[in-house]
């Protein structure tokens, strides 16, 4: 087996529209690395979009896993329900900032969560509108995909869209958005176009991740719970891909010290096998009538007990205080970079370990996002061995979403090749 073969196999059986960022076909994983089927070793800084927080097969949420295989793998908790799905929304119960008392839904994808937020929302307020932000990404179903903040490729073509969705610009200080600029959107929205009393909800990512990991500053954070208090509409903080230690908080939205009144969770939660949530307010997410949520695997027992493994190795290995560290790490070496790269490299952004690079093209006065070197560096690194991703609404953005468990020599190793892969495509020139 061969990727070249398993290249043409996949053009052959696979529709285009799901593309994927590498030809790299994985055999094998383990850590913070993955191995192709021709056996090349490769740094995973991609962890499969922000799943793989606590690694590749962390030995634990593996020894989780199995055992409840060795139970049973699925029963439906619509039909006979389960222990690992009450212990596990009794733990984010326990610990997601969201105003409490709380009670969790278990549920598959993250686009489904988002689904599920706003059908929660719409049910508690018995309003329509919803809010959310230019850039931002939530999934590909419908709502989902009416919500994210970019047309091609997302929505393109996909339409009629649910109605009665709105964007304001999400603050992006190296473009000339600034947090002034978003906040006076929301007025003119409220007072030209919507009435804040016909809103359910407004979501928000804390960080927005495909968007281009633009952090959302505090300040917007704190006015929208307010706004939100105010005209009682539910906040949705959005903490599928910026969850789970990532950031160097539990969830980003910690870092604001604000409380939504739902968050949605998938990705990293459950360790690698597909497990997304929504937690909120009880009375919020008790606001539903029996049989208006819920889905054939929606918190599947696996997945649940791998959840409950992930929350305990991320306790017990501190993996929140690490991607702290690795985010120094990551900011030192990556601050260095922008220093060698005589402004291709405009701006160096995240939060712990969740880090971004914007190249733009050098020499140009204004910031004009160079999205072909993107694809050139991430092309290169591949060929050096390490795996990372693009994002932004250019695609001219590299983001580092490294396993939080990978070692310090890991880490220097995939960045050496990454400035290996920036110097090969000539953004380091000094
Ligand atoms: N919200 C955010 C913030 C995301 O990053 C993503 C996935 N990249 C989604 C929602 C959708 O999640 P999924 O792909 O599991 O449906």
């Amino acid at each position: 087996m061969n990727s070249a073969d398993l290249s043409r196999r996949r053009d052959a059986v696979s529709p285009r529209g799901v593309s994927s960022a590498t030809a790299i076909y994985a055999a094998r994983a383990q850590g913070a690395e993955l191995w192709d089927v021709e056996g090349r070793r490769y740094i995973d800084f991609a962890a499969g979009i922000a799943v793989l927080n606590t690694g590749h097969n962390h030995p634990r949420v593996r020894a989780a896993a199995i055992a409840q295989i060795e139970q049973f793998s699925h029963v439906c908790f619509q039909v006979t329900p389960y222990e690992p799905y009450l212990a596990l929304a009794e733990r984010l119960n326990a610990v997601v900032p969201t105003k409490g008392p709380r009670k969790t839904l278990f549920v598959t994808t993250g686009a489904e969560a988002v689904e599920n937020a706003v059908k929660i929302a719409r049910y508690a307020t018995k309003r329509s509108g919803v809010i959310a932000f230019a850039g931002g990404f939530h999934g590909r179903t419908f709502m989902a995909m009416a919500l994210t903040g970019k047309v091609s490729p997302y929505k393109l073509g996909f339409g009629p869209l649910p109605a009665e969705t709105y964007h304001l610009p999400f603050p992006n200080p190296l473009h000339g958005v600034t947090l002034d600029d978003s906040l006076r959107s929301l007025d003119t929205l409220f007072r030209s176009d919507l009435d804040p009393g016909r809103v359910a909800a407004i979501v928000i990512e804390p960080i927005q991740g495909e968007g281009g990991f633009h952090v959302a500053p505090p300040a917007l954070l704190r006015r929208l719970r307010s706004l939100c208090d105010e005209h009682g509409i539910v906040l949705v903080v959005d903490e599928i891909q910026t969850g789970f230690a990532r950031t160097g908080q539990l969830f980003a939205c910690e870092h604001a010290g604000i409380e939504p009144d739902l968050i949605t969770m998938a990705k990293a939660l459950g360790g690698g096998f597909p497990l997304a949530a929504v937690t909120g307010l009880a009375t919020t997410m008790d606001s539903v009538g029996p049989g208006g949520l819920g889905g054939t695997f929606g918190g599947s027992p696996v997945g649940c007990a791998a959840g409950l493994a992930v929350l305990k190795v991320i306790e017990e290995e501190r993996l929140i205080e690490r991607a702290r560290a690795i985010g120094d790490i990551l900011r030192e070496r990556l601050g260095m970079f922008a220093e060698q790269s005589r402004g291709a490299i405009a701006e160096v952004r995240g939060m712990g370990a969740m880090m971004a690079i914007e190249l733009v093209q050098r020499g140009e006065s204004s910031c004009v996002p160079d999205a072909d070197r993107t694809k050139a560096v991430i092309a290169r690194a591949a060929q050096h061995g390490l795996v990372i991703l693009s994002c932004g609404v250019w695609s001219n953005v590299i983001r580092l979403l490294p396993p939080l468990t990978a070692s310090d020599t890991v880490l220097q190793e995939g960045l050496d090749r990454l400035e290996r892969a920036l110097r090969d495509e000539g953004v380091l020139v000094s």
